[in-house]
């Protein structure tokens, strides 16, 4: 039986693992399908306060894992694949292997969508981001694209007017998900250039490992052109990792957990921490406060209720 069982092994995970280790639970970190989170993909992190220099996103998150590891922490490969807290203790299915705990910490993320492209994935810290705030700072005077048509797209390519010395908005229909005042400040700034029904069909250059610029297609006339572009960013929504929750902890309807407070969800004992509830910050700072919100939240549990 397990005091803590933490699911996920991004920042937020790996936060509530230093916590929950140093509190002597000797919590059993569960590392997900992508381990490491979505730090582990990208290069430079340059906003994690402590390191006036950056660090690598891949060494952030790896070092995260020691010093949990270094208090007694357990790391488990795989992911979870089904959960029952309709009774206690709580019981979670890891690759076949059913494990029972007390308290269980959802840190499992929500994962960006990509476009499925030849070669994006590679791509990913070498020119094609899915986070604005993150890199948008390493394309200044650059050539900027921006896919999507929701908010989240607008946002990004207003944001990212202050860096690139022009941003084009890609989008595969003519009309626009985003909310009317987030697309008119969109089309009011003077950097941002529409491209509407218009897709990505190939990104170069995989072979040079960096983007230097897309192949497109205008959907209604089947026209394909080349452009050039640095920095190619996709803001094509993220899916939160809940689908063996759904039916047991309450999400909203595109699947984010809901908060019933601080780290708490409508199940006692069960805690979120990080992007599986957060469609809004979604930063390594933010995660990883959340998972110690969650480790002290589980703390406080287990002593009210008895080990
Ligand atoms: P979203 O609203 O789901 O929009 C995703 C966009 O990506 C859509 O325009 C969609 O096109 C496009 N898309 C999806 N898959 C694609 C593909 N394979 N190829 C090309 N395009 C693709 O996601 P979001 O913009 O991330 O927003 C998520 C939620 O957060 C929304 O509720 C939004 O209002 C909210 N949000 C709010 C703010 C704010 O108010 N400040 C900022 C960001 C997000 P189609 O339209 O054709 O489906």
């Amino acid at each position: 039986m397990r005091n803590v069982v933490i699911l996920g092994s991004g920042c937020a995970g790996n936060t509530a693992a230093i916590y929950a280790a140093r509190a002597n639970l000797k919590p059993l970190v569960v590392s997900g399908h992508e381990a490491g989170g979505q730090l582990a993909l990208t290069t430079l992190v340059e906003n994690f306060p402590g390191f006036p220099e950056g660090v690598d996103g891949p060494v952030l998150v790896e070092n995260m894992k020691q010093q949990a590891i270094r208090f007694g922490a357990e790391y488990w490969d795989g992911a979870a694949l089904d959960a029952d807290f309709s009774a206690r203790p709580f019981r979670i299915d890891v690759e076949g292997q059913w494990i029972e705990t007390r308290t269980v910490i959802v840190a499992s993320g929500a994962s960006a969508r990509w476009l499925g492209l030849p070669g994006e994935r590679k791509l990913i810290g070498h020119g094609v981001s899915s986070c604005a705030t993150c890199d948008g700072f390493f394309y200044r005077g650059k050539s900027i694209m921006v896919v999507g048509g929701g908010d989240s797209a607008m946002e990004e390519a207003n944001f990212l007017t202050r860096f690139g010395r022009e941003v084009t908005l890609v989008h595969r229909r003519g009309e626009f998900r985003a909310s009317k005042i987030m697309l008119d400040r969109a089309r009011h700034n003077p950097k941002i250039r529409f491209l509407p029904n218009t897709v990505v069909e190939e990104i170069h250059d995989v072979e040079k490992l960096l983007v230097t610029g897309v192949r497109l297609r205008d959907v209604q006339t089947g026209k394909t052109w080349d452009q050039e572009v640095d920095g190619f960013f996709l803001a094509i929504g993220h899916i939160p990792n809940t689908k063996i929750f759904r039916g047991q902890i309450e999400t909203d309807a595109d699947g984010y957990i809901v908060s019933k407070g601080g780290a708490r969800t409508n199940i006692p004992g069960v805690f979120h921490a990080g992007d599986v509830r957060d469609r809004v910050y979604r930063q390594a700072i933010t995660a990883a406060g959340a998972g110690c919100m969650a480790a002290i939240e589980v703390e406080r549990y287990l002593e009210e209720v008895g080990h």
